[in-house]
């Protein structure tokens, strides 16, 4: 504030006032007498009949039309006669001229030798800066949207010249090319994190001398080191190779100040191994110095006008030093990318608007929300009630997810689905320590995230060993993809009828060079939700054309089934692999079954049939594996071209002494031959089983009574045994 309050404040209880320096200042001084009067200290001519009026000689009122000012009296009131020191500040207000100019002003309350002062100071200048700031600080927001939009720019080129161009030394130079022009700092790390290419920018970003001009200190090292100290999940980013955006704050001795706006992202090779890390760093300190200015702008988010992450930061720690108990949650927009690159950044905005408002008519008045990041946003829950305050945090964190989901109507779209993920932390009780809180939380989030989104998660120890074991598994497992550490096992199917082996279901597994055997349960989960099950089923597909190459060499030619997720299903490479594949392994496809289970129908069964008929046409048969166990409409069989449907274990158990079983099979046998398909029955473990299988007209069968899955040799052992 321009006011130099202190000079007035000496000055207002003399008599002989300086009345040069009100004028300068453009102040009127009042001194009151008794309620709603006053005695005229100094007076500015041009504008103070706006504000007062004469009664008597040198005795004023205020104007009652002055309602701000009429209004912020009843709190100078209070102000005097507490007879405190300091000064009682209106803020700004307006008011209009008859020939309709505005004016702006500020009162001030204070006592001066016992005498309560007050001050209205015209601040049209003041006001005049302000709003600049805020013009200038809104322009920069939106410049800040363009920098972003330019590092989106340029790091899809770089992504692009990365994962296809395999010659290191070309990829380096197109890269090299696009960085040197970049108007930010651009680092190319190694998947060790060490940069192997970045443009000058960077080392005068930190005001460090040119690489190879000496000095220990580098872009790559401060930033990491800012990272450490200013955002407790760094480690989980580089860990589980994800996407982030966040702002630092660098502070060089011994007075060098600046806000850097940075974006790391992950390259990842076709088995989503990290090969690289692209950074870009923006200097933002000219925004940030805007904002400072004003308050609103500083610590709040001028999209959702909820509080920011830094005035997040200072609630956790203020809560945490209070010793209050409360939950924090994590509310991180699912996909929230796919909407801003498919609808654009002003819907984006919009959603972003709209979710904020149903969030805090969601929440108690105590509850704060803060909008953290781009899609995140972070709820502050205080006084959750009663012994079960676990239950209730989650009451409301269901809540929250059924808000979020209700559909969208934006500008292009009137029914735009959105769902969340929440991590759930607890003060004190997971953490008195506010860095760890967060990173729990984000831990939590990021946990949420994994189990198929629109989920919550609380934080455990439990939870936090587990993604640790899971991120080792993982990198593991893509390793083991890599070195092809994976064996396929064949388990026979047997005609009824004839006794005879008709074809194969092919079983993976992993032959850890550290674990040992590995079984599919074990892995094939984690392979599913990470999409390392597209590598792995195109692994374990030319596994499959090797054995089936073998077998024709020693005069079998028998159908090998491979069991197809449904991620594999929706993966539009999938078909003209299988048949690239086939045709370089010189296998034809009549000896190719693929096993769809029946849950991977319910979703998108457009998509799938499309798959399907893709497959089919080329000459591969399907069949319907665990039947029994989902809920396919038969409506939906009849249109899938499907060859065979397998019925789930968990029927074939009892079916010997079971009568409902025996019921279930049954039907579903009769309804598949009446749909022209065959029934072949898995799990088959003792002759009961086959016999009353048999009795209802099954076709094949498949388990333990005729062999387990085996290797190649073993395979073949059987199939010569079972010709004779
Ligand atoms: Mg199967």
């Amino acid at each position: 504030m321009s006011l130099n309050t202190d000079l007035i404040r000496q000055h207002a209880a003399e008599i002989n006032i300086e009345h040069a320096v009100f004028n300068a200042l453009d102040c009127t001084v009042l001194s009151r007498q008794k309620l709603d009067v006053f005695v005229l200290i100094h007076k500015i001519d041009t504008w103070s009949n706006v504000i007062i009026k004469k009664s008597s000689t040198n005795r004023v009122t205020i104007n009652v039309a002055c309602l701000f000012l009429t209004d912020f009296l009843i709190d100078a009131e209070l102000f005097w006669a507490r007879n405190e020191s300091g000064i009682l500040n209106s803020g700004f207000w307006t008011e209009q001229l008859s020939n309709g100019n505005l004016l702006h002003f500020e009162a001030l309350a204070c006592i001066s030798a016992g005498q309560p002062i007050l001050i209205i100071k015209n601040v049209a200048q003041v006001f005049a800066q302000q709003q600049r700031t805020l013009q200038a600080a809104r322009e920069t927001l939106i410049s800040n949207e363009t920098l972003q939009q330019q590092v989106d720019d340029t790091h899809q080129r770089i992504n692009e010249t990365i994962s296809t161009d395999s010659d290191d030394m070309q990829m380096l130079k197109t890269i090299s090319n696009t960085i040197d022009k970049a108007t930010f700092g651009i680092m190319v790390l190694n998947h060790k994190l060490n940069p192997i290419l970045q443009n000058p920018l960077n080392y005068r970003l930190f005001q460090l001398k040119d690489p190879g001009q000496g000095g220990t200190e580098t872009p790559i090292s401060i930033i990491f080191d800012l990272m450490k100290k200013q955002y407790p999940e760094y480690q989980r980013i580089f860990e589980s190779a994800t996407q982030w955006h966040g702002e630092l704050y660098w502070l060089a001795a011994p007075h060098y100040v600046k806000w850097l706006k940075v974006s790391i992202y992950p390259i990842k090779d076709t088995l989503g191994k990290v090969t690289h890390w692209v950074l870009y760093i923006n200097d933002i300190s000219r925004i940030k110095h805007l904002l400072q200015h004003n308050e609103k702008l500083a610590h709040y988010d001028s999209l959702t006008q909820l509080p920011n992450r830094q005035l997040f930061w200072s609630i956790v720690e203020q809560n945490c030093m209070h010793q209050e108990p409360f939950y924090l949650l994590y509310i991180d927009i699912d996909n929230f990318k796919f909407i801003n690159e498919n609808y654009g950044h002003a819907e984006g905005d919009e959603l972003l608007i709209i979710i904020a408002q149903r969030l805090q008519k969601l929440l108690k008045k105590e509850d704060v929300i803060c909008r953290i990041g781009g899609d995140e946003f972070a709820v502050i829950l205080k006084n959750v009630n009663g012994n079960n305050s676990d239950k209730s945090c989650m009451a409301i964190a269901q809540r929250v997810l059924t808000e979020v989901n209700i559909p969208y109507k934006v500008q292009h779209k009137d029914q735009l689905l959105i769902t969340a993920s929440i991590g759930v932390v607890h003060f004190p009780d997971d953490s008195n320590n506010p860095d760890l809180l967060v990173k729990y939380a984000d831990l939590a989030t990021y946990n949420a995230k994994l189990t198929g989104k629109s989920d919550i998660k609380f934080y455990s120890q439990e939870l936090q060993q587990k993604t640790a074991q899971r991120i080792s598994l993982e990198n593991a497992l893509r390793e083991a993809i890599n070195n092809d550490e994976f064996e396929v096992l064949l388990q026979p199917i047997m005609d009824i009828a004839s006794g005879k082996i008709i074809k194969a279901e092919a079983l993976v597994r992993w032959q850890s060079p550290d674990a040992g055997r590995i079984m599919p349960n074990d892995f094939i989960p984690l392979a599913e939700e990470t999409g390392l099950i597209i590598p792995l089923g195109k692994l374990v597909f030319k596994h499959v054309c090797r054995h089936i190459k073998l077998l024709q060499q020693l005069g079998y030619h028998h159908k090998v089934s491979v069991n197809l997720s449904p991620k594999q299903i929706y993966d539009n490479s999938f078909s003209p692999f299988v048949y690239h594949t086939l045709t370089e392994y010189d296998v034809p496809p009549e000896q190719i079954e693929f096993e769809i289970t029946e849950s991977s129908l319910a979703n998108n069964f457009e998509v799938v049939l499309n798959t399907l008929q893709q497959l089919k046409k080329g000459g591969v048969s399907i069949s319907v594996d665990d039947f029994g166990t989902g809920y396919s409409s038969l409506a939906y069989l009849k249109r899938l071209p499907v060859d065979y449907l397998k019925i789930d274990r968990s029927f074939i158990i009892g079916i010997a002494n079971d009568g409902g079983d025996q019921a279930i099979v049954s039907a579903v046998i009769v309804m598949a031959h009446s749909l022209k398909l065959k029934v072949i029955a898995e799990g088959v473990e003792n002759v009961e089983q086959l016999k009353c299988l048999t009795e209802m007209n099954c076709d094949a069968v498949q388990g333990y009574l005729f062999s387990r899955p085996v290797d190649l040799n073993k395979f073949t052992d059987f199939l010569q045994d079972n010709s004779k």
